[in-house]
């Protein structure tokens, strides 16, 4: 069979990504890659890793100034020492099959695969997958339905990173629910951890009328570097990296570490407009901060290589020693943008093409939350794509199924997952909307939302972390139907529940936000919110401020609704958006 140079490069990132024994125990995809000359010919029992064991962290982890000056190393550091993650499959092996969840630091270094013990909540497994910009596709979806049903839930969820997460994965089958999801092509290798988490793009990307530039290539081509340099395991604290094309639906690039942002641009300003991108580090909105611009102006093949830079110094500099300052933005903080962009031209080995924020052009079509809901005409004339409402991001098993077979027989197989905990499915022809329009309804899911539900996010919460103080999955399901029975409104509104500071659903970002915490009623401690508002994105950025403390969750509907109606009630006709 011949293969494309795309696919050559798919498979020779897949194969970095694989472990020796995973490459292994999957013999014919083995041969296949020794048939491509992508690993030395020879037995599949004794196929080598593409990577040296020793190579693997020992580069990453090794060089920071932190560990020059003796001070003393955080215990995840100190673990990452202790024992390479990607040399234990042995020890993961003979713990499956003694039902053994992991225990100390090996909790940590199994986190490394996407593998989460996350008891008490559960005693079971999550595990977190990985899809290069959240694009999937039918046959993933219909294998990840079986390994869900076979070894996990049966469900999955969609996060607030456009991906998939499995849970109730009982102690046996880890690896069971890692192989199989090898060989259907999703490496949950770097998940978890301190590592480059799912890296996003708009949903829409290559099918949206209005973006500047199709960002799919970029978003694998940054996985793949990944996937081929070990020195990128080794990093200080986990790092988001998202790239916006500059279409009408979001990505919610400025709460990344670094967010690339499409934008035409002149060099000199004077010369005809070409497509570049700006680059923003140091979003992290839970520590209230989006990302900042560094007024340079990129090519698009230059992006994945200045990335690997800012990792690089981030690697050096990033704190070792103390994980609630371990993300970029403390660097960022202590260095200042000046001196930290010297050593990343440095790293990067070319001068930063510094232009003035005047030559380049920023106004573009105002991202609004739900915007990708409901069916839209493509870039390519005749197609449409369809935003599905998932109830914040579960889908069962049978849906997943359901939905691959509206993918395949509609359209071209594609399935893209979006930072708002829904999906949508491209390439649906115009005659064919009806049927579509059926057949989603038939798995029980729907195509439009009212303005309270298409905002509406929430963490995973007490069903399911150890971190949450309050279930707000559930929460935010009885919240919607509760608003939604008391008003109407004309205008979306997004309300973000998270479980704890962590912030996986970015409350500070959401017009409502609502942060767990425990709330002392009586004698008892029941679970709780403290309520902000005013946060935004992209145009309307802002880090919410909080109204009101510890609201019992019985109570927090009708205070939401109360402000929703003082805000409805009170607004001026030229308020456009919940942050007007
Ligand atoms: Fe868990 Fe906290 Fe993240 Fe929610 S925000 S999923 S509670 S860590």
């Amino acid at each position: 069979q011949t293969f494309s140079e795309e696919q050559q490069q798919y498979l020779m990132g897949f194969a970095a990504g694989c472990d020796a024994l995973q490459t292994s125990r999957n013999p014919t995809f083995a041969s296949t890659l020794s048939a491509l000359g992508m690993l030395p010919a020879t037995t599949p029992e004794t196929v080598p890793s593409p990577l040296p064991p020793d190579a693997r962290l020992a580069h990453g982890v090794a060089q920071n100034q932190f560990l020059d000056r003796g001070l003393k190393l955080s215990s995840e550091e100190q673990a990452k020492r202790s024992k390479d993650p990607f040399q234990m499959r042995d020890a993961m092996e003979q713990a499956a099959s003694e039902a053994r969840f992991p225990k100390g630091t090996d909790v940590f270094l199994y986190k490394y695969h996407g593998l989460f013990h996350v008891a008490p909540a559960q005693n079971a497994f999550m595990c977190r997958l990985r899809f290069a910009g959240g694009m999937t596709n039918s046959h993933q979806f219909r294998g990840i339905a079986d390994i869900a049903e076979k070894f996990a839930g049966g469900y999955t969820d969609v996060t607030t990173r456009s991906n998939l997460q499995l849970r109730e994965i009982p102690a046996e089958y880890p690896l069971e629910v890692i192989d199989g999801l090898v060989e259907l092509g999703v490496i949950t290798r770097g998940s978890g951890a301190d590592n480059i988490r799912n890296i996003t793009i708009p949903p829409t990307s290559g099918i949206d009328p209005e973006e500047i530039i199709d960002t799919r290539t970029l978003a694998r081509k940054m996985n793949h570097y990944i996937l081929q340099h070990p020195e990128m395991y080794g990093l200080p604290r986990k790092f988001n990296i998202s790239f916006d094309g500059g279409g009408r639906t979001t990505t919610l690039a400025d709460t990344n570490d670094i967010g690339f942002f499409a934008v035409r641009g002149s060099l000199d300003g004077t010369s005809a407009p070409e497509i570049f991108f700006r680059m923003e580090l140091g979003g992290i909105t839970g520590h209230g901060d989006f990302a900042s611009d560094c007024g340079i102006l990129l090519r698009e093949c230059e992006c994945v290589d200045l990335a690997a830079a800012v990792l690089r110094v981030f690697l050096q500099e990033g704190d070792r020693t103390d994980r609630k300052r371990a993300r970029l933005k403390y660097v960022l903080d202590r260095l200042g943008q000046a001196e930290f962009l010297k050593l990343v031209e440095k790293s990067y080995g070319k001068p930063l093409r510094q232009v003035p924020r005047e030559y380049v052009e920023l106004p573009r079509t105002k991202a609004v939350s739900g915007a990708h809901l409901g069916f839209h005409p493509q870039a390519q004339p005749g197609l449409h794509y369809v935003g599905v409402v998932l109830p914040v991001g579960r889908l069962s098993a049978q849906q997943m199924r359901d939905l691959a077979q509206v993918a395949d027989r509609y359209g071209s197989g594609t399935i893209r997952l979006t930072v708002w905990q829904n999906l949508l499915i491209s390439d649906i022809k115009t005659d064919d909307i009806p049927a579509v329009q059926a057949a989603i309804e038939a798995t029980g899911l729907c195509t439009s939302a009212t303005n309270v539900r298409s905002g509406l996010v929430a963490c995973t919460g007490a069903a399911g972390c150890k971190f949450a103080a309050a279930h707000t999955k559930q929460h935010a399901l009885k919240l919607a139907t509760y608003l939604e029975s008391k008003i109407q409104l004309d205008l979306p509104v997004n309300i973000h529940l998270t479980g704890c500071h962590h912030s996986c659903a970015q409350h500070a970002i959401g017009d409502i936000g609502l942060l767990g915490t425990k709330v002392a009623q009586g004698e008892e401690m029941v679970e709780g919110y403290h309520l902000f508002v005013g946060g935004g994105f992209g145009d309307d950025r802002g880090i919410g401020r909080q109204l009101q403390a510890s609201i019992p969750a019985t109570e927090m509907p009708s205070i939401v609704e109360r402000l929703l109606i003082a805000w409805n009630d009170g607004r001026d006709f030229r308020e456009q958006t919940f942050a007007d």
